[in-house]
């Protein structure tokens, strides 16, 4: 893998920048702020999208801000400009799911993916603007996708990793009733400065946890353990060289007014006085196609993060299953994109393949 494509798998999209929570965790810098995306921006970006989806599987993930705060109207307006081939799908915190939403997924065939940490006591972080907690309304949202047997994922940040937790959380899910489950433990970035550097031991004892606990059940998609399954099966097969794509996805970001930030939703919406507002470009007065045929060139940040990219590849043993990925964590732990090794990366990467090893290792079969 080396480089970047100039053709992404799937582009995210910022409709408004207004979350009506406030989760402690939170990286977004204009969450309080309802800024709407035009819909000259979503014809913008569908110009470069439709040939795209076209030729090969495409997705449009709106994301936000709270995608719903912006209203049935506005996000049915939004979609309009894409063709019948691009696929959507929707990142939201289910506090505003109604029956109503539900309609509206199914006439879209939107693809929904609601965020909740686990059983009520695990959600004390996600509160509403006056501070009150939200998980009665999560689930309130989570229960309308059920009556209306809508299948959902479900995206869980992690913030202690003790003992216990990983069980905990994919039992939780298993009555939940989502299909695939993506865990993140919680990561240092955006306006969220909470550490993130956890015990290795821990952090490698919850995901060997969450393998066991999918290995007596496995009803769920789990999005990491997958991953490093499909990495240890390669390895062990001697093709874990094709694992890895031949170019970094660009993964565009295109925020409410149509500023467009490569590799890392994280970082759209802040500034730095030696890399600016990290957009590569608008795609008001750039087709979208146009700016990510030269980012790389054309972004400081991007050609650094590159460099990164290659000092990770002749550093770290774990380069073959990460490809070292994780633009935003790199600037936010270390201030900057050429670094290697971070918390995050620790957390999500080395740990999780270490956890799940580990637990290979535990149970082995006698005599093996
Ligand atoms: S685990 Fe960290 S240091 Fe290793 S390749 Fe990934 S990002 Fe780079």
């Amino acid at each position: 893998m080396r480089g970047m494509a100039a053709v992404p798998s799937y582009v995210v999209m910022q409709p408004t920048t207004l979350c009506n929570l406030d989760c402690a965790y939170c990286y977004l810098p204009f969450r309080a702020t309802d800024r709407r995306m035009p819909v000259a921006v979503a014809e913008a970006v569908a110009a470069s999208v439709n040939p795209w989806a076209a030729s090969a599987r495409f997705s449009v993930v709106w994301h936000g801000g709270e995608p719903l705060a912006a209203g049935r109207e506005q996000l049915a307006a939004l979609m309009v400009p894409f063709g019948p081939e691009v696929e959507h799908h929707v990142q939201t915190n289910a506090t505003l799911i109604d029956d109503a939403w539900c309609e509206f997924f199914v006439a879209h065939r939107m693809r929904v993916s609601v965020s909740v940490d686990g059983p009520r006591e695990r959600n004390g972080d996600r509160v509403t603007r006056s501070g009150r907690p939200a998980y009665d309304r999560i689930v309130r949202g989570v229960a309308a996708l059920r009556r209306h047997d809508l299948p959902f994922s479900a995206l869980a940040v992690v913030n202690d990793p003790a003992p216990g937790r990983a069980t905990e959380l994919y039992d939780y899910c298993l009555d939940l009733g989502c299909e695939v489950l993506g865990v993140n433990i919680e990561e240092t970035e955006g306006v969220n400065t909470r550490t993130n550097a956890h015990d290795p031991a821990v952090v490698t004892g919850f995901w060997a946890e969450l393998v066991a606990a999918w290995r007596r059940q496995p009803r769920i998609h789990l999005r990491e353990v997958e991953w490093s399954l499909r990495y240890a099966a390669a390895v062990l097969d001697g093709n874990a060289d094709d694992l890895l794509p031949r170019h970094l996805d660009p993964i565009p970001t295109v925020a409410y007014d149509g500023s467009v930030v490569v590799l890392s939703p994280e970082l759209a919406g802040f500034t730095d006085p030696r890399y600016g507002d990290f957009s590569s470009g608008n795609v008001l007065t750039t087709p979208l196609h146009a700016i990510l045929a030269d980012a790389a060139e054309r972004t400081t940040w991007v050609g650094e993060f590159l460099t990164g990219v290659e000092a990770c590849r002749s550093s770290c043993p774990y380069f073959g299953f990460c490809g070292g990925g994780h633009a935003a964590n790199r600037y936010f732990e270390l201030g900057r994109f050429d670094g290697t090794e971070t918390e995050h990366c620790r957390n999500s990467k080395i740990r999780l393949l270490e956890g799940v090893l580990e637990h290979a290792r535990n149970h082995q079969s006698p005599g093996a």
